[in-house]
């Protein structure tokens, strides 16, 4: 039995009463949110590592960081590097998104190695792998594509990351609706690349029980990615965009229907008066499942630092309804990350989650920053720095500009407003 089928049947499983510990809500509420649709719980049946994390509304934003080899020079060391870099820094959940070289290897590492539940997106191994054994990518065949999903399922990989929704009724409206960047989905354009070569529909739309069958059997979680997502803020809620989330709407009551848990991937690019829209639709017409956002970015002019761009626009699509919010590094755009940039952007991606989750009145989001306003107003450097959301950094700051005298910092000094307070306002500690 599915984790889905459980919860319709009203039975509590030890994944739930795990997420439920951790998110400091009942077992009832985790049970209910997944029989509705509206939580999932990343854990497939064959991750035996995994410690499961639960997506959706009523719950903590998570946050998800991808890795991958692109290049022919990455090598699967360097990537589970930046695993570890994403993990320590906080990371729920990762992603592998590697295209080239030793693919097996790089997911199976990953996933004996890590207790974080891990997605894959295996159109890509599946068109690398055609591409060495038949010369092209365009020779997969729909077998080829199928093996390779069953693969990452045995493996263990937790959610799958598949656009189901892109249908060629879609992919027709692309052509007549001017968007400025037609594509800007990697797994996305290859797929429809594949769709217009062969002259067929999209293989995982078509083949969608084939999918189900998979993901039920090991418990997996599918994550609809959309090729439609708008790569410029222009592009935002354009048609294709809508029209690939009504497919996904049905295909969600599909999924919900034989046990399968579903959530769905968001842009992109949205500018910040059309977030809470962009949310809303998508929570309406996906029927409720978890939304996973990329970013968004808030502008494309942040070369450089996506990663603040994406942190504001995290922030507005958290706080109005999204839930899980993927990582985008000052390198997007512009090359691959490196170890730094990947704990930067998982910082960056922190941040906007927990902001959205004080807003939303998260229970222990508000406890959080609680205890740190306690401690700055006390000035308990140790204190703040565990506190921080990233300590080392804080610490380092710290140590590099404080003399050992001062209980002040170095910013406003002998002038410091919290020592002021506490020397003529009020002798006690906060508590
Ligand atoms: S010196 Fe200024 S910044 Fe530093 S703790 Fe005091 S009030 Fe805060």
């Amino acid at each position: 039995m599915t984790i889905l089928e459980s919860a319709k049947k009203r039975i509590i499983t030890d994944e739930m009463k795990q997420v439920a510990i951790i998110e400091g809500v009942s077992e009832e509420f985790i049970r209910r949110g997944i029989a509705n649709g509206e939580i999932v719980i990343l854990k497939s049946k064959n991750h035996v590592k995994a410690v499961p994390v639960a997506v959706g509304a009523g719950l903590s934003t998570k946050v998800s960081a991808s890795v991958g080899m692109y290049d022919k020079n990455d090598t699967v060391a360097n990537e589970l590097d930046k695993i570890f870099t994403a993990v320590s820094a906080g990371a729920d959940t990762i992603m592998d998104l590697s295209v080239i070289n030793d693919i097996d290897t790089m997911r199976r590492t990953a996933l004996t190695t890590i207790t974080k539940p891990m997605g894959s997106l295996p159109l890509y191994q599946a068109m690398a792998e055609a591409k060495k054994k038949k010369g092209s990518s365009l020779e997969m065949t729909i077998e080829d594509l199928f093996e390779v999903i069953e693969r990452h399922a045995i493996d263990g990989i937790d959610f799958l990351a598949l656009h189901c929704g892109t249908t060629m009724e879609v992919v027709n409206r692309v052509k007549k609706e001017g968007r400025l960047d037609p594509l800007v989905s990697y797994g996305g354009s290859r797929l429809i690349g594949w769709m217009i070569h062969h002259n067929v529909e999209n293989p995982l739309y078509e083949n969608f029980d084939r999918l189900l069958e998979i993901a039920y059997k090991y418990d997996i979680v599918l994550s609809f990615a959309d090729a439609m997502r708008p790569g410029c803020t222009q592009d935002s809620l354009i048609s294709s965009q809508i029209q690939e989330y009504i497919v996904l709407g049905d295909l969600i009551t599909r999924a919900r229907d034989a046990g399968v848990q579903v959530m769905v991937k968001g842009p992109g690019h949205v500018p910040i008066d059309q977030i809470e829209t962009t949310v809303k639709i998508q929570k309406s017409l996906c029927k409720g499942a978890p939304y996973f956002v990329f970013g968004p970015l808030v502008t494309d002019t942040a070369v450089g630092y996506d990663h603040i761009s994406a942190a504001i626009g995290g922030a507005i699509s958290a706080y109005a309804g999204a839930d899980f919010i993927c990582y985008v590094t000052s390198a997007e755009h512009i090359g691959l990350p490196s170890k730094e940039q990947v704990h930067q952007g998982v910082i960056a991606a922190r941040i906007a989650a927990h902001a959205a989750d004080i807003a939303k009145g998260n229970e222990k989001a508000v406890t959080w920053d609680l205890e740190m306003s306690k401690a700055r107003k006390n000035l308990d450097w140790d204190k703040q720095i565990a506190l921080s959301i990233d300590p080392e950094c804080a610490r380092q700051v710290w140590t590099e500009r404080s003399d050992d005298f001062s209980s002040e910092c170095t910013m406003c000094g002998k002038y410091c407003a919290m020592k002021i307070v506490s020397k003529f306002l009020s002798k006690e500690k906060v508590g």
